[in-house]
């Protein structure tokens, strides 16, 4: 359904010469007459939007912390979704940002209140952000006792297994619903990529159809993490083709919130994941009786050859400090991997007749073959010398190898940015001083409009910015000393690995809490809410709007260099000079990221710390230029 503009169109003025007035009207009369400070950057950001919808273009706004970003997006991007018919999209960096712009407070709420309209916005998180429902039964089986299955249960609605039809059916199912539950036991009931939802019994009451179907039908704005929104771009043509939906709907226009960590967002959508266990786990449902010899010893010696891969994987990965362990394709293992394709190959013939017999039940046939598919195909991109990128990594407590693109360009080009859709890229860190030709490179974007406006905030007033230079083992005692002057804490850095080292040196407090305890919104708003003095985090670069009290102090534990992993390492080897192309603006634009966590409204003030080693203190002359006001003292 259509809803009504939020200001009337005349035969004499175009839309966007209505919308421009209606924008002056809200920016410099209404919202200031209700008390809301709207700042000259912040209706520049507007306009340079309204542009970008006219000329159907791609926008790189840059606007520092405090310009009001979000109210000088929404107001463009709520007033063209209903004059063309078609929500607005609002992808931002990662799912528990998504929470953050919804919350109450938030400015989608506070714009509502403003302007006494209704907007229309809905939720379109990732699928591993959803219960489901045949995994839940199957760890219902396996762990009967454990305690967080009952916190789940008790939130599964009636209806899901209500025999009559006449019950009200409501979206539930989301991790955030589930708050108490630790992320590793998320991991053993949420959606995963081998379940066969096209074939599921369950489908029309489990929570992520129900979802689905509810965001797809939003009027103003649907908002979704970069991740998501490139799985749905990569995977739109296939879903067609098999007679499904794409994940989202035709959108009128899209915002990329943090826009600048969109590339990895893609690359990430583009992977190819095969973990040690899946395999073993699922041939072991289809081994039931009934099924023919010749297939059984099909199953069984791919077992045994998928085993041998992941233990010359384990052999020949090394760990760093990184999460991912480079891989060597040695010959042995290129072997191995072929003959495993050629076996798989063979089991997908003898399931076919297999199906003929209805020996195995079909919705486990369908999801072992559709798995196998995946996996010989993965196989064939990993043994074959392509472009990719590959390592080892542990997700979900499993060894995962992951081949991964090298390069998105191209793809993102043809898929999203010639789709005549305006884009718009809005974060505080789009350039290196005022340059944007990092970003556009990266994300093979040739034709874009670009501005940058600076942070209204007067930071040589509210921040000190304290440089300390430190051994690396000293750290964390130079941090327990810090934390002896209780501030609300934001300790950030560079890595999971890093994080834990910290962990492990000053054990657990009642005073701390770490990323991956529990889930992460639940653990922000317990930070916020005085329950933990110290959050420590290697995720929350980006997106934490802590106001006032709530954040008085950031510590930088690391400068937040990529990772030497295969995937920067990929990057570095495609570079001329990889320290000045790869290295050195990524952590500037972290860095800046993090510093910006302090600062969120203009009654804030409060400390940053960059802890530095030997090391990182060659390098302090190089950030100073980025920093918003001068080093203290
Ligand atoms: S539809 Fe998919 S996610 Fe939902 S219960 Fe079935 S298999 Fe699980």
């Amino acid at each position: 359904m259509k809803q009504a503009l939020p200001f009337q169109l005349s035969k004499d003025r175009s839309f966007f010469e209505s919308l421009g007035d209606w924008m002056g009207d809200v920016l410099y009369d209404e919202l200031p007459e209700k008390g809301f400070e709207c700042r000259d950057e912040q209706i520049f950001m507007a306009y340079q939007i309204e542009k970008t919808l006219k000329e159907r273009n791609v926008l790189f706004a840059e606007a520092g912390v405090g310009t009001g970003k979000t109210i000088a997006y929404l107001l463009p991007a709520i007033a063209y979704a209903r004059y063309s018919g078609k929500p607005a999209l609002i992808a931002c960096a990662d799912e528990t940002l998504i929470e953050q712009l919804v919350k109450e407070a938030g400015d989608i709420f506070k714009l509502q209140n403003y302007l006494d309209i209704k907007i229309d916005v809905r939720l379109a998180k990732s699928r591993d952000q959803y219960l489901c429902l045949k995994r839940l039964e199957e760890a219902q089986k396996d762990d009967e006792n454990e305690y967080f299955l009952e916190e789940i249960e008790d939130q599964v609605p009636d209806f899901v297994y209500a025999h009559s039809s006449m019950q009200k059916i409501f979206p539930y199912g989301e991790r955030s619903q589930f708050a108490g539950v630790s992320d590793e036991d998320w991991q053993k009931v949420n959606y995963h990529p081998t379940q066969q939802c096209m074939v599921c019994d369950l489908r029309n009451r489990c929570g992520q159809t129900i979802h689905r179907q509810h965001y797809r039908e939003s009027t103003d704005l649907i908002i979704c993490s970069h991740e998501f929104l490139m799985e749905h771009i990569w995977t739109k043509e296939s879903r067609v083709r098999e007679g499904q939906m794409p994940l989202l709907p035709e959108v009128s226009m899209a915002v990329l919130d943090e826009g600048h960590l969109l590339e990895f967002a893609a690359q990430k959508a583009l992977t190819y994941e095969i973990q040690s266990e899946t395999l073993i786990r699922l041939l072991e449902k289809v081994m039931v009786d009934g099924v023919r010899e010749k297939t059984l010893n099909l199953m069984e010696v791919l077992q045994e050859l998928h085993d041998k891969i992941f233990g010359l994987l384990r052999i020949s990965s090394n760990m760093e400090e990184t999460d991912r362990m480079k891989v060597d394709k040695s010959f042995e293992l290129m072997e191995l991997c072929k003959q495993t394709i050629r076996v798989s190959d063979s089991l997908l013939e003898e399931f076919v007749f297999e199906s003929e017999l209805y020996t195995i039940p079909e919705y486990e046939l369908r999801m072992v073959e559709e798995f196998l598919e995946q996996y010989t195909f993965s196989l064939r991109l990993f043994t074959e010398k392509g472009d990719g990128i590959e390592w080892l990594e542990i997700i979900d407590g499993y060894e995962t190898l992951i081949i991964m693109p090298r390069l998105v360009t191209d793809i993102l080009h043809e898929k999203l940015f010639t789709s005549k859709i305006p884009i718009v890229f809005s974060s505080a860190t789009l350039s290196i001083e005022k340059d944007f030709t990092y970003i556009a490179d990266s994300l093979g974007i040739e034709k874009f409009q670009s501005f940058s406006v600076a942070s209204p905030f007067d930071y040589d007033e509210v921040m000190k910015i304290y440089t300390e230079q430190i051994e690396q083992q000293e750290k964390p005692y130079h941090v327990e000393k810090l934390l002896k002057n209780s501030m609300q804490t934001l300790i950030l850095f560079k890595s999971k690995a890093a994080m834990a080292s910290f962990r492990a040196t000053i054990g657990d407090r009642s005073d701390i809490v770490f990323e991956g305890d529990r889930e992460l919104s639940t653990i922000v708003k317990e930070f916020q809410n005085g329950e933990y003095s110290t959050l420590c985090s290697y995720h929350l670069w980006e997106g934490l709007d802590l106001p006032l009290e709530t954040l008085t102090r950031v510590i930088i534990y690391d400068l937040p260099f990529p990772p030497v992993d295969p995937l920067f390492d990929a990057k570095r080897s495609f570079s001329n000079d990889p320290f000045e192309e790869v290295e050195l603006p990524f952590m500037l634009l972290r860095l800046q990221q993090g510093i910006g966590r302090l600062i969120r409204t203009s009654s804030d003030y409060g400390e940053i710390h960059v802890l530095l080693n030997e090391e990182e203190t060659l390098q302090e002359s190089r950030f100073t230029g980025v920093l918003p006001t001068s080093i203290s003292k």
